[in-house]
């Protein structure tokens, strides 16, 4: 593993606005020694390495709100930031009709060099803001900025937006009621997939502190193109700063994880 690559990137803003967004599958950069990790370039460019657009959106609200970010900078196909450690897709073998050679097979030792070289260190970096935002008497709300193949199994996805979560409302609740009241656009609650996933970004770092957060999914052809990610980034800011600064977002509550129950 190079020792100059960084499995992270910050960027700064303002604590007291109290939010942080995460992009956990920002980039489909697959740093050396893995090469392509067995796949033609091709494989590489689709949603299975990253989530298309995404890194736009949190880049454009981390700038229009001025607030910190922080996103993972290796593709998921290496190893899956938003995904517990034990969990049976932290390093998939075949995603999406896809087999992906590097992965397989897999040494223990190489699952291992890929935790602590990558999933850990970005984890880390998520943990050591949200420390340095309660020292300074600040608890934030989170946001992880995603998004999702507009097709699936051969059918065409509805939402254009959905909001994902497991049991705090605090955050999921007032952003979906806002984000239905945009005209022409329909919102997913809890699809396509289910916000309650033991081990995922969200657990570790909301559910299992008391924080507030939600996960937001933009179909990933409304933001492919910059000026479309930008005319999301511009729809969405004010609803996401109206939100996230309601008071009832800034205090520890433990709402338990569904996948407890
Ligand atoms: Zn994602």
């Amino acid at each position: 593993m190079p020792q100059d690559f960084v499995p992270y990137e910050v960027v700064p803003g303002e604590y007291s606005k109290g939010l942080i967004l995460l992009c956990d599958h920002a980039r489909n950069t697959i740093p050396q020694p893995y090469g392509t990790l067995g796949l033609p370039a091709c494989e590489l460019e689709r949603h299975i390495a990253y989530d298309i657009g995404a890194e736009m959106v949190m880049r454009g609200l981390a700038a229009e709100l001025g607030v910190p970010a922080i996103m993972a900078t290796f593709s998921r196909l290496l190893i899956d930031p938003n995904r517990g450690e034990d969990d049976p897709t932290l390093i998939r073998q075949l995603y999406d009709g896809t087999i992906i050679p590097g992965n397989y097979p897999l040494s223990e030792a190489e699952r291992k060099r890929r935790r602590d070289g990558f999933y850990r260190p970005y984890h880390e970096q998520v943990r050591r803001m949200i420390d340095d935002f309660l020292a300074q008497d600040i608890i934030p709300a989170v946001i992880a900025v995603h998004s999702m193949t507009d097709r699936w199994n051969g059918l065409a996805r509805p939402w254009q937006l959905s909001v994902l979560w497991d049991s705090d409302p605090r955050l999921a609740g007032p952003l979906l009621k806002a984000f239905r009241e945009l005209p022409g656009v329909t919102v997913g609650d809890n699809e396509p997939y289910d916000g309650a996933l033991a081990g995922d970004t969200m657990h570790q770092h909301c559910t299992s502190r008391g924080l507030s957060h939600a996960l937001i999914e933009i179909r990933q052809d409304l933001v492919r193109e910059e000026k479309d990610a930008a005319q999301w980034v511009k729809t969405l800011a004010p609803i996401i700063e109206k939100v996230s600064a309601l008071p009832h977002n800034h205090v520890m509550l433990h709402h338990g994880s569904r996948t407890d129950r």
